[in-house]
């Protein structure tokens, strides 16, 4: 049996909105399956204002702009999260200040937030990893107190929540992501919710190389013309018409996923009871959105020899994020500061393969792996 970590999920009628899109003969951005989803966002997902991008990278990097990041300005951001949330503001010339995250959640950790803000903070980015929410009062009673911008990177966060407000309506700005391993997907993709409207109008201008080309579209002005700074942000309405397939699924998708989350946790439960690893702690305040399923043990050996074990039996399990403060790109920059927590779950995490299809032959077939690597190697720790 070979199980891949990822395997993307078509529901069906990606190629006839590709097609429609096609024989409509305009497959440009911002075209009639973008403004769908778009109007899908807005309505369903009450968020105030929706762009697609081409990736969670690029609306990042929008971000960055509209909040007119410039050198010399700090941003705090986590330094267990994907490369994209960093290189967006230091694009920009940003110093990244990089905070540890907390023992029991991979998330940025509140209580160590407030010593790294100086008078050149600009803003705080949060990741929610695997869509389980960050300790949002906290840091909103910060970002409020220090009059910081506050950036939502929900790369992983689709229909996730805080108490009962969805995840990407915090931030003054919030992107997701589309990209083929992420619960909905376009291959590639991404989208920037802006929440703060007095950003709605640039952000446009910015999506749209600089140019007021939205506005002319719209009939609101006779030409179109160059405004501010910007880039190609807006992805293909081909795109538009994968994701739009995928968002009309949305909720067959999320059953789905919630219940193969589930299926792990109460399979592995016995393991974290042993002693032998960890599972995810899900806080009364977050919800769980099925984004993907980890485990963390006590070592990076254990760890590492487990990844090999599944692998010779033909299961992909991987680890996640490389510490972005020991990077080569950055560790001269970061100044030593030790972030004990994100090394440990940099060193122990392992996550298991996670798609909609994975049915549950497979699952139990994962999880006897799992339990017989602990039970072989006899091994506690
Ligand atoms: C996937 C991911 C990104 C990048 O998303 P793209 O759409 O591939 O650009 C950014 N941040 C986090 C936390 C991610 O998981």
């Amino acid at each position: 049996m070979k199980i891949p970590f990822n395997k993307p999920y078509f529901t069906g009628k990606e190629t006839t909105y590709m097609l429609e899109a096609v024989e409509s003969g305009m497959i440009s951005g911002n075209g009639t399956f973008t403004q769908k989803c778009h109007a899908f966002f807005e309505s369903k997902y009450s968020f105030r204002n929706v762009l697609l991008t081409t990736s969670c990278t690029d609306a990042l990097e929008m971000s960055a702009i509209l909040i007119n990041i410039e050198p010399g300005d700090e941003v705090i951001m986590p330094s267990y999260t994907f490369v994209s949330t960093a290189n967006a503001f230091v694009l920009r010339g940003a110093k990244i200040v990089f905070a540890d995250v907390g023992p029991d959640i991979p998330n940025i950790d509140p209580g160590k937030l407030e010593q790294l803000i100086t008078k050149k903070t600009k803003a705080i980015v949060i990741v929610h990893y695997a869509g389980i929410s960050c300790d949002l009062d906290k840091i909103m009673k910060l970002v409020k107190r220090y009059n910081l911008y506050l950036i939502e990177d929900a790369a992983h966060s689709i229909d996730s929540f805080y108490e009962n407000r969805r995840l990407g309506s915090f931030g003054h700005l919030a992107t997701f992501s589309f990209h083929e391993t992420k619960n909905i997907m376009s291959g590639e993709g991404g989208m920037l919710v802006i929440n703060d409207k007095s950003f709605a109008n640039r952000a446009e201008i910015i999506w749209e190389k600089g140019t007021n080309r939205a506005a002319f579209q719209r009939g609101e002005v006779d030409k179109y013309e160059w405004i501010d700074v910007g880039s190609s942000f807006l992805p293909s309405d081909l795109t538009a018409a994968v994701l739009f397939a995928q968002l009309e699924n949305i909720e067959e998708i999320q059953t789905k996923r919630k219940q193969i989350w589930q299926y792990y946790f109460d399979k592995l439960v016995h393991l974290q009871n042993r002693g032998n690893i960890q599972l995810p702690v899900i806080p009364p305040y977050a919800s769980n959105n099925g984004h993907l399923f980890y485990l963390v043990t006590r070592s990076k050996q254990v760890r590492d020899n487990l990844i090999a074990y599944l692998g010779k039996k033909g299961i992909q399990a991987v680890f996640h994020y490389l510490p972005l403060h020991l990077s080569d790109f950055y560790k001269s920059k970061h100044g030593g500061r030790i972030l004990e927590n994100t090394e440990r779950f940099s060193d122990c995490l392992l996550r298991l393969p996670f798609y909609f299809q994975l049915g549950n032959e497979k699952l139990d077939f994962i999880c006897e792996t799992v339990v017989d690597f602990f039970n072989e190697n006899n091994n506690p720790g």
